[in-house]
């Protein structure tokens, strides 16, 4: 299959959006273009919600749409001896009460 074939927006408009595990987040329901040529799609979600999706998160196309997870970042792990600070995420010495850097409360 070729990867520069088209879609028509009807064609990907009301299919089902499957992500790489599997999981089925919504249904397209728009498309959106910028004129530098970046297209998104306009998902609802199975909440009710929207969530936009660029192009380059769009694995494939057949009956399903299927994109790519989201890459949530990891939480940062904070270094032996060291806490990490929820406010600004820079790290302090274990028992450090107060962040050194922006001031809140490490406890
Ligand atoms: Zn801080």
């Amino acid at each position: 299959m070729s990867s520069s074939k088209s879609f028509r927006k009807e064609e990907i408009a009301g299919k089902t959006v499957i992500d790489s595990s599997g999981r089925n987040t919504g249904k397209v329901k728009d498309l959106t273009f910028t004129l530098d040529g970046k297209i998104t799609l306009i998902v609802e979600k199975n909440d009710g919600s929207e969530e936009t999706i660029p192009l380059n998160r769009v694995l494939g196309v057949s009956d399903n749409v299927v994109v790519k997870e989201q890459i949530v970042p990891a939480m940062p792990v904070a270094s032996p001896g060291m806490v990490i600070c929820k406010s600004c995420g820079r790290e302090a010495p274990i028992g450090t009460l107060w962040c050194p850097s922006c001031g809140k409360s490490l406890a």
